[in-house]
């Protein structure tokens, strides 16, 4: 007896036929690694996820390095990996400063930050959540002059550890602002993991009631509470078409008690394989390169998929 090791694919008619994972592991994955992983071993995380067949890969972030020695070697990282065609890597800047360093370093795409809750926005910004935009508009202003397409991640869309419920008129009116801004695409953020199925159908729906297309939604659930998935599945159905997921489970959640943090790539996978969702991914590249990940950290992976398969 051995592991199947690819599940039995039933397509569902109400579901898209294809699907970008958006591949974030090398950067909110490894910052949230308390050990510093070294430059070499990021770079090559990034080429297997390529070579895996990711079609979006988060490259890393460009913070000030005192705030995150993790995540210091961001233009090496850049320098470093090798680009595939057609392939996207996307860096976080968290500011004007930030910015110039990823455009530097040979960035074609970046992301910023925000909080759809007060209590997040003065604890991971530094200033209220109704300053944001203020931080922000500039920096995305400038990257769309050049170019460059810009993420809007929001964090505590589905509840917060400090507020509890999060209003969803709230969370709309941040995500309506950074459009407006002049991002290109969201990420709602279940930050902590809380959301269940019904409440993300409920917010997918009130963005395009107020006039969000549903192709700029991108989706960022967290396993915390076990939903991820089946919070995924949900976003599916309401017609989302981009989820972001981490090799292996990479980064643990830093506002939750818990190791669970980033929805597993492969677990992803393998129902989006399962479903007959196309995502260009090589499984079993993946399952590999987060097997290998795992030895590099000293620690096994969280994904159940890797679990069953790696060795
Ligand atoms: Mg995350």
């Amino acid at each position: 007896m051995s592991p199947m090791r690819a599940p039995v694919p039933v397509r569902r008619d109400d579901l898209p036929s294809r699907v970008t994972v958006w591949e974030v592991g090398a950067r909110d994955g490894l910052q949230n690694e308390a050990a510093v992983v070294d430059t070499a071993t990021k770079v090559e995380l990034v080429d297997r996820l390529t070579a895996a067949g990711l079609p979006v890969v988060e490259a890393t972030s460009f913070v000030r390095p005192d705030l995150v020695p993790q995540l210091a070697d961001a233009a090496e990282v850049m320098a470093g990996i090798t680009r595939a065609p057609g392939v996207r890597y996307p860096v976080l800047v968290p500011n004007d400063r930030g910015l110039d360093a990823a455009i530097a370093a040979g960035a074609t795409e970046i992301a910023v930050f925000a909080s759809a809750t007060d209590s997040f926005a003065r604890r991971n910004l530094g200033r209220p959540m109704a300053d944001q935009m203020a931080m922000f508009t500039p920096v995305v202003a400038r990257a769309r002059a050049r170019g460059l397409p810009v993420r809007g991640y929001v964090s505590m869309c589905f509840g917060d550890p400090w507020e509890g419920a999060v209003d969803p008129g709230q969370v709309i009116g941040v995500c309506t602002d950074l459009l407006a801004a002049g991002c290109t695409e969201l990420s709602l953020g279940d930050t902590i993991g809380v959301a269940t199925p019904g409440q993300v159908r409920s917010l997918v729906t009130g963005l395009t009631s107020a006039g969000v297309p549903i192709g700029s939604i991108g989706v960022h659930f967290h396993d915390t509470y076990g939903q991820a998935l089946a919070n995924t599945l949900a976003a599916l159905g309401s017609g989302v078409t981009t989820v972001d997921s981490s090799a292996g489970g990479l980064g643990g959640c830093p506002f939750a008690e818990s190791a669970t943090g980033n929805l597993a790539t492969e677990d992803l996978v393998w129902m989006l394989d399962g479903l007959g969702i196309e995502t260009g991914i090589d499984l079993e590249a993946l399952v590999a390169t987060s097997t290998w990940m795992a030895g590099r950290l000293g620690r096994p992976p969280v994904s159940r998929v890797v679990q069953a398969l790696g060795r």
